[in-house]
């Protein structure tokens, strides 16, 4: 059998060569279509493959039954990286145009595909919980000299350890959700005291989420291997920040609530075992990391990042950040490995964000902090509009996608909508 990965395989459902869901990618969510409940589907093409129906028609044999009838992916990813491989090279073979299973069966693929325009897309995980990094080297960088001027931009931690702090769960949402404009408390530097109101200084942060499939034992350390075989996948994740309010309140412990009122994430989650072909090593890790962090293997990816901006008065979103993960100093392996260094249990579920992801180039910036340069050079956008940080009606939309020969695995897309605080 053809291994799910060849970028030779082709599916019977024909699939532009532009798409982000060709057969070689087949990435999870949850969806909900037809007035049927939400449930477990795949992304092929322009549409959402079934897998409910296809557990039910008796088309894969897990030791369990109806892993694909929980509007979570949590109970499939809870069977194990073996049994994610075997599903993925499973739904490959019914969807390759060669194999007639499905292809000849016009029964099962009137109940087993949905027009994706028809789907509903839901939150694909219940986060267990929700941990965010700070691991581009060229972000951390500009935010220090912002703050801290040149000479003292990064912190003397920040080249032994990927930094992070926990976040929120409870308030991890899927694309599309409108995100209502947070209040806190707001001093700026020349105010005498604090005042409560409104953000002012409101932002995206462009990152990737990792997906933790499994859990690991409280009390023991992980290896490099067993902590990427923990990874069931990843999706594009806004870190949404209040700016204003981070800066009064992140000392000493600290982002507390500029961070906690909405984090985003992209409705598909791409597989790791997708984004092999697009593996490399990243940066060179200067002075070498201690032992315990040490990487054999290559564990960035080359993928393509592109976030736009759309006021309320345009008519389309346009072009402010084109950067790519591949500059992440600190790997999502390396997160994983260190997060749980202490003894810290890892969950089913458990979402990771890789912090901001910047380039070394203007263009490549992924936060408005670093794109205007903490409001100084505000972005012009098409009409004349120009922006420091977001305003009420703006939507924000990041995509991300590997580019191979004739096709892309991509992610679809994140996109959130400012509404006004109350
Ligand atoms: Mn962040």
């Amino acid at each position: 059998m053809p291994h799910p990965n060849d970028p030779k395989l082709r599916s019977f459902i024909s699939v532009d060569p532009t798409s982000d869901f060709p057969i070689q990618n087949l990435p999870y969510g949850v969806f909900s279509a037809r007035g049927l409940a939400p449930r477990v589907g795949v992304a092929i093409g322009d549409y959402v493959l079934d897998l409910w129906e296809l557990e039910q028609d008796g088309r894969f044999a897990f030791g369990e039954i109806g892993v694909f009838s929980q509007s979570s992916l949590n109970p499939f990813m809870a069977l194990g990286p073996k049994a994610w491989s075997k599903t993925r090279a499973r739904i490959s073979e019914l969807l390759r145009h060669d194999h007639p299973e499905l292809r000849d069966n016009e029964e099962l693929r009137k109940r087993a595909l949905a027009p994706m325009r028809e789907a509903r897309l839901h939150l694909p995980l219940a986060v267990s919980g929700y941990t965010d990094f700070y691991s581009s080297r060229e972000h951390a960088t500009n935010v220090g000299v912002m703050f801290r001027g040149k000479d003292n931009a990064l912190q003397p931690n920040w080249l032994h350890m990927p930094i992070g702090y926990n976040g929120r769960a409870s308030t991890v949402v899927v694309s599309g959700t409108k995100v209502k404009r947070p209040r806190g408390q707001l001093k700026p530097p020349n105010a005498d005291a604090p005042s409560f109101g409104a953000c002012k200084r409101l932002d995206f942060e462009l990152e990737m989420g990792v997906v933790v499939g499994q859990a690991s034992t409280m009390g023991e350390m992980l290896t490099e291997q067993q902590a990427e075989e923990m990874i069931f996948g990843f999706v594009i994740l806004n870190d949404w920040s209040a700016r204003d309010i981070q800066q009064w309140e992140y000392v000493p412990l600290g982002p507390f609530q500029a961070k906690a009122f909405a984090t985003s994430i992209s409705p598909w989650i791409v597989t790791r075992e997708a984004l092999e072909p697009f593996r490399l090593h990243g940066p060179q890790q200067d002075p070498q990391p201690l032992p315990y962090l040490r990487q054999a293997q290559p564990n960035n990816y080359d993928m393509e990042l592109d976030v736009s901006l759309r006021a309320p008065s345009m008519n389309a979103a346009q072009s402010i950040c084109r950067t790519n993960f591949k500059y992440m100093y600190w790997s999502s392996v390396q997160q994983l490995v260190h997060h749980a260094s202490s003894g810290c249990a890892m969950n089913v579920g458990d979402l990771l964000g890789s912090g901001t992801i910047s380039g070394p180039e203007k263009h490549q910036r992924g936060s408005l902090l670093e794109i205007s340069w903490n409001g100084t050079e505000p972005v012009a956008l098409d009409g004349g509009i120009k922006r420091s940080f977001l305003e009420d009606g703006d939507s924000l939309v990041m995509r991300g996608w590997c580019q191979g020969d004739g096709y892309r695995v991509g992610f679809g897309e994140v996109e959130g909508t400012i509404l006004p605080a109350e």
